[in-house]
Protein backbone atom coordinates (compact mmCIF):
# COMPACT_ATOMS: atom_id res chain seq x y z
CA UNK A 1 0.00 0.00 0.00
CA UNK A 2 1.42 3.42 -1.18
CA UNK A 3 -1.03 5.73 0.97
CA UNK A 4 0.87 8.50 1.85
CA UNK A 5 -1.05 11.77 3.38
CA UNK A 6 0.88 15.02 3.36
CA UNK A 7 1.28 17.88 5.78
CA UNK A 8 0.76 18.62 9.23
CA UNK A 9 0.47 14.56 10.02
CA UNK A 10 -0.88 14.82 13.94
CA UNK A 11 -1.37 11.07 14.97
CA UNK A 12 -0.33 8.83 17.12
CA UNK A 13 -0.96 5.94 14.85
CA UNK A 14 1.18 7.45 13.05
CA UNK A 15 4.67 7.51 14.41
CA UNK A 16 5.80 10.91 12.19
CA UNK A 17 5.05 13.17 14.90
CA UNK A 18 6.83 14.43 18.08
CA UNK A 19 6.40 17.19 20.82
CA UNK A 20 8.39 14.94 23.38
CA UNK A 21 11.22 18.47 23.60
CA UNK A 22 8.65 20.25 25.65
CA UNK A 23 7.71 17.24 27.84
CA UNK A 24 8.97 18.47 31.44
CA UNK A 25 11.15 21.56 30.95
CA UNK A 26 10.57 24.38 32.59
CA UNK A 27 7.68 24.01 34.33
CA UNK A 28 6.04 22.95 37.59
CA UNK A 29 6.46 19.71 38.80
CA UNK A 30 2.84 17.86 38.09
CA UNK A 31 2.00 14.63 38.20
CA UNK A 32 3.25 11.66 35.72
CA UNK A 33 -0.67 11.68 34.42
CA UNK A 34 -0.38 14.93 33.71
CA UNK A 35 2.93 14.99 32.30
CA UNK A 36 2.10 11.93 30.13
CA UNK A 37 -1.55 13.29 29.22
CA UNK A 38 0.19 16.20 27.40
CA UNK A 39 2.68 14.36 25.76
CA UNK A 40 0.56 11.85 24.63
CA UNK A 41 -2.43 13.73 23.75
CA UNK A 42 -1.79 17.48 23.92
CA UNK A 43 -0.07 17.94 20.47
CA UNK A 44 -2.48 20.62 18.59
CA UNK A 45 -5.79 19.30 17.19
CA UNK A 46 -6.31 19.30 13.82
CA UNK A 47 -8.84 21.16 12.05
CA UNK A 48 -12.46 19.15 13.02
CA UNK A 49 -14.49 18.54 9.68
CA UNK A 50 -17.76 19.06 9.18
CA UNK A 51 -19.30 15.69 7.90
CA UNK A 52 -22.60 16.82 5.98
CA UNK A 53 -19.99 18.22 3.56
CA UNK A 54 -17.92 15.22 2.90
CA UNK A 55 -20.86 12.15 2.17
CA UNK A 56 -18.12 10.33 0.45
CA UNK A 57 -17.17 8.92 3.78
CA UNK A 58 -20.34 8.75 5.26
CA UNK A 59 -20.32 5.18 5.12
CA UNK A 60 -16.75 5.06 6.91
CA UNK A 61 -17.92 7.15 9.71
CA UNK A 62 -21.22 5.43 10.10
CA UNK A 63 -18.96 1.92 10.58
CA UNK A 64 -16.63 3.63 13.29
CA UNK A 65 -19.53 4.62 15.26
CA UNK A 66 -21.60 1.58 15.17
CA UNK A 67 -17.90 0.03 16.26
CA UNK A 68 -17.15 2.33 18.93
CA UNK A 69 -19.29 1.13 21.44
CA UNK A 70 -17.85 -2.41 21.51
CA UNK A 71 -14.55 -1.68 21.23
CA UNK A 72 -14.65 1.10 23.85
CA UNK A 73 -16.58 -1.88 25.78
CA UNK A 74 -13.75 -4.20 25.24
CA UNK A 75 -11.48 -1.51 27.10
CA UNK A 76 -13.78 -1.82 30.34
CA UNK A 77 -14.92 1.72 29.48
CA UNK A 78 -18.32 3.28 28.25
CA UNK A 79 -19.49 4.72 24.63
CA UNK A 80 -20.17 7.98 26.30
CA UNK A 81 -15.77 8.21 26.79
CA UNK A 82 -15.40 8.37 23.34
CA UNK A 83 -16.24 10.51 20.57
CA UNK A 84 -15.48 10.67 16.52
CA UNK A 85 -14.67 14.08 14.60
CA UNK A 86 -13.99 14.16 11.30
CA UNK A 87 -10.54 15.69 10.71
CA UNK A 88 -8.29 17.05 8.42
CA UNK A 89 -4.58 16.33 7.95
CA UNK A 90 -4.75 13.81 10.40
CA UNK A 91 -4.68 9.74 10.46
CA UNK A 92 -6.57 8.84 13.77
CA UNK A 93 -5.54 10.69 16.35
CA UNK A 94 -7.13 10.90 20.20
CA UNK A 95 -6.89 13.98 22.68
CA UNK A 96 -6.81 13.67 26.59
CA UNK A 97 -10.81 13.73 26.72
CA UNK A 98 -11.70 10.78 24.29
CA UNK A 99 -12.47 12.64 21.39
CA UNK A 100 -10.74 10.73 18.48
CA UNK A 101 -10.13 12.51 15.27
CA UNK A 102 -10.02 10.35 12.16
CA UNK A 103 -8.75 11.85 8.98
CA UNK A 104 -10.53 12.63 5.88
CA UNK A 105 -8.25 11.05 3.77
CA UNK A 106 -7.07 8.55 5.74
CA UNK A 107 -10.28 7.32 5.37
CA UNK A 108 -11.02 7.35 1.90
CA UNK A 109 -7.90 5.74 1.18
CA UNK A 110 -8.62 2.67 3.02
CA UNK A 111 -12.55 2.84 2.25
CA UNK A 112 -12.46 -0.65 1.39
CA UNK A 113 -10.54 -1.55 4.44
CA UNK A 114 -12.79 -1.73 7.26
CA UNK A 115 -9.84 -3.43 9.01
CA UNK A 116 -7.56 -0.39 8.75
CA UNK A 117 -10.52 2.44 10.10
CA UNK A 118 -11.40 -0.22 12.68
CA UNK A 119 -7.58 -1.03 13.66
CA UNK A 120 -6.92 2.47 13.72
CA UNK A 121 -10.42 3.28 15.78
CA UNK A 122 -9.00 0.26 18.30
CA UNK A 123 -5.47 1.52 18.59
CA UNK A 124 -6.74 4.81 19.93
CA UNK A 125 -9.60 3.44 22.05
CA UNK A 126 -6.79 1.06 23.61
CA UNK A 127 -5.03 4.59 24.69
CA UNK A 128 -7.73 5.11 27.25
CA UNK A 129 -6.73 8.80 27.80
CA UNK A 130 -8.97 9.39 31.12
CA UNK A 131 -7.22 6.37 32.45
CA UNK A 132 -3.50 8.63 33.09
CA UNK A 133 -5.51 11.02 35.75
CA UNK A 134 -5.29 8.08 37.66
CA UNK A 135 -1.51 8.37 37.87
CA UNK A 136 -1.46 11.47 40.38
CA UNK A 137 2.49 10.80 42.24
CA UNK A 138 4.96 14.18 41.14
CA UNK A 139 8.08 13.90 40.01
CA UNK A 140 9.35 15.36 36.40
CA UNK A 141 9.89 13.09 34.29
CA UNK A 142 13.08 13.11 31.92
CA UNK A 143 12.83 12.79 28.01
CA UNK A 144 14.27 9.42 28.34
CA UNK A 145 11.42 8.40 30.73
CA UNK A 146 8.75 10.09 28.57
CA UNK A 147 10.23 7.98 25.76
CA UNK A 148 10.30 4.51 27.22
CA UNK A 149 6.33 5.55 28.88
CA UNK A 150 5.21 6.85 25.06
CA UNK A 151 6.73 3.38 23.65
CA UNK A 152 5.15 1.37 26.11
CA UNK A 153 2.03 3.36 25.51
CA UNK A 154 2.06 2.73 22.08
CA UNK A 155 2.80 -0.87 22.31
CA UNK A 156 -0.32 -1.24 24.43
CA UNK A 157 -2.36 0.30 21.93
CA UNK A 158 -1.03 -2.03 19.69
CA UNK A 159 -1.81 -4.79 21.63
CA UNK A 160 -5.43 -3.88 22.25
CA UNK A 161 -6.33 -3.57 18.52
CA UNK A 162 -4.27 -7.15 17.75
CA UNK A 163 -6.76 -8.14 20.49
CA UNK A 164 -10.05 -6.05 19.00
CA UNK A 165 -9.51 -6.77 15.35
CA UNK A 166 -9.41 -10.91 16.27
CA UNK A 167 -12.46 -10.18 18.35
CA UNK A 168 -14.28 -8.63 15.92
CA UNK A 169 -13.41 -11.54 13.57
CA UNK A 170 -10.90 -9.13 11.48
CA UNK A 171 -8.03 -9.75 9.65
CA UNK A 172 -4.58 -7.87 11.54
CA UNK A 173 -2.31 -7.81 8.34
CA UNK A 174 -3.98 -4.73 6.19
CA UNK A 175 -3.31 -3.31 9.58
CA UNK A 176 0.24 -4.08 9.60
CA UNK A 177 0.93 -3.43 6.15
CA UNK A 178 -0.29 0.40 6.62
CA UNK A 179 1.95 0.42 9.43
CA UNK A 180 4.96 -0.72 7.49
CA UNK A 181 3.48 1.63 4.33
CA UNK A 182 3.36 4.63 6.58
CA UNK A 183 6.86 4.49 8.22
CA UNK A 184 9.19 7.21 7.30
CA UNK A 185 12.46 6.15 9.79
CA UNK A 186 13.07 5.77 13.49
CA UNK A 187 10.99 7.74 16.29
CA UNK A 188 11.53 7.26 19.84
CA UNK A 189 8.49 6.96 20.90
CA UNK A 190 7.46 4.14 18.58
CA UNK A 191 8.98 0.66 17.38
CA UNK A 192 9.83 0.30 14.21
CA UNK A 193 7.14 -0.72 12.21
CA UNK A 194 8.12 -4.49 11.63
CA UNK A 195 8.45 -4.84 15.55
CA UNK A 196 4.66 -3.11 16.09
CA UNK A 197 3.85 -5.30 13.28
CA UNK A 198 4.61 -8.95 15.25
CA UNK A 199 3.20 -7.78 18.42
CA UNK A 200 -0.42 -7.01 16.99
CA UNK A 201 0.02 -10.25 14.86
CA UNK A 202 0.93 -11.76 18.29
CA UNK A 203 -2.05 -10.46 20.13
CA UNK A 204 -4.29 -11.59 17.16
CA UNK A 205 -3.61 -14.48 17.27
CA UNK A 206 -4.12 -14.94 21.23
CA UNK A 207 -7.49 -13.86 20.94
CA UNK A 208 -8.28 -15.50 17.20
CA UNK A 209 -7.30 -18.88 19.01
CA UNK A 210 -9.46 -18.31 22.20
CA UNK A 211 -11.98 -17.20 20.03
CA UNK A 212 -12.32 -19.79 17.87
CA UNK A 213 -12.15 -22.37 20.39
CA UNK A 214 -14.51 -20.71 22.47
CA UNK A 215 -16.97 -20.91 19.54
CA UNK A 216 -16.21 -24.34 18.86
CA UNK A 217 -16.68 -25.65 22.47
CA UNK A 218 -18.96 -22.26 24.08
CA UNK A 219 -21.60 -21.65 21.80
CA UNK A 220 -24.07 -20.88 24.04
CA UNK A 221 -21.23 -19.00 26.14
CA UNK A 222 -20.61 -17.15 23.71
CA UNK A 223 -23.46 -15.43 22.42
CA UNK A 224 -24.05 -14.41 26.02
CA UNK A 225 -20.14 -12.60 26.80
CA UNK A 226 -19.79 -11.16 23.10
CA UNK A 227 -23.56 -9.51 23.10
CA UNK A 228 -21.26 -6.78 25.79
CA UNK A 229 -18.29 -7.36 23.20
CA UNK A 230 -16.18 -8.08 26.26
CA UNK A 231 -12.78 -9.10 26.28
CA UNK A 232 -12.34 -9.96 29.36
CA UNK A 233 -10.70 -13.38 30.13
CA UNK A 234 -13.41 -16.69 29.92
ZN1 LIG B 1 -1.00 5.53 19.53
Amino acid sequence: MSTRIEGGISTRLNPNTTNLSSAGQNREVQSVGQQVQQVLFGKPKPIVLDPAKYPQVAEQLKLLRKYKKKIANMADDNEQDYDIALAQSTIAMIDAHGTIYMGLEFLMANKDHPEIILGALAHEIGHQPKRWKEYKQEHLLSKEDMELICRHEETRADIFAGTALAELGLSCEPMIEFLQAIEEGPHPEYFPAETRGEIIREAHQNRYYRQKNRRKIFPEFDRMTSIKGHLGEF
